[in-house]
C-alpha cells in the first residue's frame, strides 16, 4: 500500500528549536534605534518583551531547548502530518512527488500557535499577567488568544475595525477563548484617540492597531506586547515545522529538491525551510522558494533598506526588502501576506541568494487552490494557496522536463474562515492587481532620510 500520510509519535515532537543564527554564512545587520541610529540593546526592548524572548532574538546557540510546558501544549496537535499529494499528482499527471506539511490541524487553524504558545509561556514565567497584540483578519489574534487561555494569561487584541465588523467569526473564536477584542482605532489609547479625533469613522489599519497594542503594553507594568511574525524569535519557534518535516521525509525515503512557503512576514516559510537550509549550508543541494502576492511583492520588487516595522513609524529600524512602511497594499484576500517588509533573516538570505522568491496574482493562486481542494479535499487558506501555486508550477515543469522532482511545501493553514474569498472566486468576482509601481516608488523614496 502506498502511504499518503507520514506521521510521528508525540514523543518525536522536537526537544529543541533550530536557531539559524548559529550557522549564518553572512552577518545579520543589527536592529537600529531610529533616534540615535545606533544598534538597540536588550534594555530598549524590555518594556515590550520578557527577557527570555529578547535573549532568543540575539542568541547564537544552535539548539534552543523547548520548555516542557510548551511541548506539552504542542502535543494537543503536534506532530502535524506530512502528506504526499498523490491525488494532486495524478490530476497534474506529473512525475514529480509532491509533499505538504499541514499546519491547519492546530486549534486556531494555522502555524501561528507554534510561536504564540512559546511566547505566552515565557511571559507567564516572567510574571506578566496580560498580553496585548494587534490582528488584521484575526489569524494571529486567535492564535494568541488560545495560547493565553492555556497559560492563564489575559489577552487584549486590537482588531482592525473593518475586519472586526466584516469578519466576525475569528473575533468570536478569540472571545470563546476568553480574549478581549477591541475594534481599532479605539478610545483606549492616545494613538487611537488621535485617529478618532481626526476621523471618527476610521476603518483602522494594521499600523494603527500595532501602535495601540504597543502603547497599551508600554504603559502597563503587568502587560507585554506580542508579535506573530518577522522577529528572529518567532521564526525560531516555527522551526518545529521543518524539524518534524525532515524526519517525515526520511520516513518517506526522500529528500526535497525544492522547499516552498508563502511569505507574509516570513515565519511559516522559515519554519519549514530553515532546518533544510542548515543542510544546504553544509553543501546539500536544495532550493528554497518564498512565494508572495504580486499586489505586495516585498522580496521581488522591494529595496533592501532600513525601514520601520509598522506603518505608524514607531518601531526600531529593521534592514529588510521593503515596499516602504507608508505603502498600503491593495485589499487582496490573502490578508496575512499584506506586510510591507519581510523578516530580516529571510531578507538577508534572499539577498545572498540562499532563498529564491516569486510573486503571483491572486486569480492564478485561487485556481491552484481550487484544484488542490478538489484533489486533496483540504480547503487551503488564501495565504497558503500561494505556496500551492508554486508547487503546482514546479510539478508541471517536471512534467515538461520529463524528469522527477521532489517538492515539499508548507500548507500553513486551512481556509474555513476565508470562504468569502472562495465565494468571490467562484462567482468570477476576484480581481488581479497591477503592481502599484508609483505608490511603491513614492513610499521607498521617503526612506532615504532614515538610513543609518
Ligand atoms: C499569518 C499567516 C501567514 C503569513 O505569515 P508568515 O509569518 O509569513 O507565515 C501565512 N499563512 C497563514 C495561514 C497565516 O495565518
Amino acid at each position: 500500500m502506498e502511504s499518503v500520510k507520514y506521521l510521528l509519535d508525540e514523543n518525536q515532537i522536537p526537544k529543541s528549536w533550530y536557531n539559524i543564527l548559529a550557522d549564518l554564512p553572512v552577518p545579520l545587520p543589527p536592529v537600529i534605534h531610529p533616534g540615535t541610529k545606533q544598534p538597540i540593546g536588550p534594555n530598549d526592548l524590555a518594556p515590550l518583551f520578557p527577557m527570555d524572548l529578547i535573549l532568543q532574538e540575539v542568541s547564537t546557540e544552535r539548539e534552543i531547548p523547548i520548555p516542557e510546558p510548551v511541548r506539552d501544549i504542542y502535543r494537543l496537535w503536534r506532530p502535524t502530518p506530512l502528506h504526499r499529494a498523490r491525488r494532486l499528482e495524478r490530476v497534474l499527471d506529473t512525475p514529480a512527488h509532491i509533499y505538504y506539511k499541514y499546519e491547519g490541524t492546530s486549534p486556531a487553524g494555522s502555524h501561528k500557535p507554534n510561536t504564540a504558545v512559546a511566547q505566552a509561556f515565557y511571559n507567564k514565567q516572567a510574571g506578566v499577567r496580560r498580553l496585548a497584540t494587534e490582528t488584521g483578519a484575526g489569524q494571529w489574534g486567535s492564535a494568541l488568544a488560545l495560547a493565553c487561555r492555556l497559560f492563564d494569561l489575559q489577552c487584549t487584541v486590537y482588531m482592525v475595525k473593518v475586519s472586526h465588523d466584516q469578519k466576525p467569526y475569528r473575533k468570536i473564536m478569540m472571545q470563546t477563548w476568553g480574549a478581549e477584542v477591541i475594534p481599532s482605532p479605539s478610545s483606549r489609547t492616545n494613538a487611537g484617540r488621535a485617529i478618532l479625533a481626526k476621523d471618527p469613522n476610521s476603518p483602522g489599519s494594521l499600523g494603527i492597531a500595532i501602535s495601540e497594542a504597543v502603547e497599551d503594553a508600554a504603559t502597563h507594568d503587568d502587560t507585554k506586547y506580542s508579535l506573530g511574525s518577522v522577529l528572529n524569535h518567532v521564526l525560531l519557534h516555527q522551526t518545529v515545522i521543518g524539524l518534524e518535516a525532515r524526519r517525515q521525509m526520511e520516513l518517506a525515503g526522500e529528500y526535497p529538491d525544492v522547499v516552498i512557503g508563502c511569505i507574509g512576514g516570513g515565519s511559516n516559510m522559515s519554519g519549514l525551510a530553515f532546518p533544510f537550509l542548515a543542510d544546504k549550508f553544509k553543501g546539500k543541494k536544495v532550493r528554497i522558494v518564498a512565494v508572495e502576492p504580486e499586489a505586495c511583492p516585498s522580496l521581488t520588487r522591494g529595496m533592501y533598506l532600513y525601514d520601520f516595522g509598522d506603518t505608524a513609524a514607531t518601531t526600531p529600524l529593521l534592514k529588510m526588502y521593503t515596499l516602504g512602511h507608508s505603502f498600503v497594499p491593495p485589499a487582496i484576500h490573502a490578508g496575512g501576506l499584506r506586510y510591507h517588509g519581510d523578516a530580516p533573516l529571510v531578507c538577508l538570505l534572499y539577498h545572498h541568494k540562499y532563498i529564491e522568491a516569486v510573486a503571483y496574482q491572486q486569480r492564478a493562486v485561487f485556481e491552484a487552490a481550487l484544484q488542490f481542494a478538489r484533489a486533496e479535499g483540504i480547503i487551503p487558506a488564501p495565504e497558503s494557496a500561494h505556496a500551492i501555486r508554486k508547487a503546482t508550477d514546479e510539478a508541471l515543469q517536471a512534467k515538461r522536463d520529463g524528469s522527477p522532482r521532489v517538492i515539499l511545501f508548507n500548507l500553513s493553514g486551512h481556509g474555513h474562515f476565508d470562504l468569502k474569498a472562495y465565494e468571490d472566486f467562484l462567482a468570477g468576482r476576484l480581481e488581479d492587481f497591477a503592481y502599484p509601481r508609483q505608490q511603491v516608488e513614492q513610499a521607498v523614496r521617503e526612506l532615504t532620510g532614515i538610513q543609518p
